[in-house]
């Protein structure tokens, strides 16, 4: 849940470039452009991740997402977020698409200063992290266990590319706790009755850095690598993997086949 917004003005700063690509989360850019904190167009340098939850059962990206892009489906009761006086917003919202799938919708470039957890006692996270709401539903396992792994992945994607450090990934009650949010109890009253705790969901986008990390050559193999997938002698999976034996001579017949046999 986001509390409603405080009008502390952000510092101004340079754009981030984002990567594309290299994750398998279902990305969709749709900024919400008539929101209130759009327009006010306050740029911040993101250092944290604020996780959040909506609070409502409501699987639905369009309930708080339009307009309709890319089958994220018609929001017919006028009360998305993308419109003046809604008073927050968050940068992503991670939920269900019209056909069922689960996805992650960005409301909000990724430097924007968001409004997504009002102040607590020392500050506001709002000046200095990056803010995504999962839509909750807390009855069904299986749709935790979906939405649980898109948030692992966009938190990976996100550390990676600004930068930031898996530790300073929190969500909005440990916010609260630290003195830098409005005072709610976000995602600790749903991840926990999956056995997730927030130490675990760190521990996981850990895990996912690094099984990407393990999937990109040293840079000493990259010229050499990206050669031998152009020429079909390996697939491009595992370039740090050992080899065996009939694996070695798999590629030397397939570079004899391409090179030597024919030419
Ligand atoms: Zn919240």
């Amino acid at each position: 849940m986001v509390a409603k917004c405080e009008f502390v003005v952000g510092v101004l700063l340079l754009t981030v470039p984002v990567k594309k690509g290299e994750y398998k989360m279902k990305l969709i850019k749709n900024y919400m452009t008539n929101n209130d904190c759009y327009r006010a167009n306050k740029k911040i340098t993101p250092t944290h991740i604020v996780v959040h939850d909506t609070g409502v059962k409501n699987r639905n990206i369009k309930r708080y997402v339009q307009p309709d892009v890319e089958g994220i489906g018609v929001n017919v009761n006028n009360n998305d977020w993308n419109r003046h006086g809604v008073e927050k917003c968050v940068h992503a919202f991670i939920g269900e698409l019209e056909d069922g799938s689960v996805a992650t919708v960005q409301t909000l470039p990724w430097n924007y200063r968001a409004w997504h957890c009002g102040s607590g006692s020392i500050g506001s996270m709002n000046n200095y992290a990056i803010a995504f709401e999962i839509c909750q539903d807390l009855d069904s396992q299986s749709y935790f266990m979906y939405v649980y792994k898109e948030a692992i992945e966009l938190c990976a994607f996100l550390c990676k590319n600004f930068n930031i450090s898996v530790d300073n990934i929190i969500c909005h009650k440990e916010a609260h706790d630290m003195g830098y949010a409005s005072n709610h109890s976000d995602v600790m009253e749903w991840f926990p009755l999956y056995g997730k705790s927030m130490d675990d969901f760190r521990k996981d986008v850990k895990e996912e850095m690094e099984k990407d990390i393990n999937n990109i050559p040293d840079s000493y193999a990259e010229e050499a690598w990206n050669w031998g997938i152009k020429n079909g002698l390996t697939t491009g999976e595992n370039p740090k993997n050992e080899i065996k034996r009939q694996d070695t001579m798999l590629m030397l017949y397939k570079f004899y086949e391409k090179f030597i046999k024919e030419g």
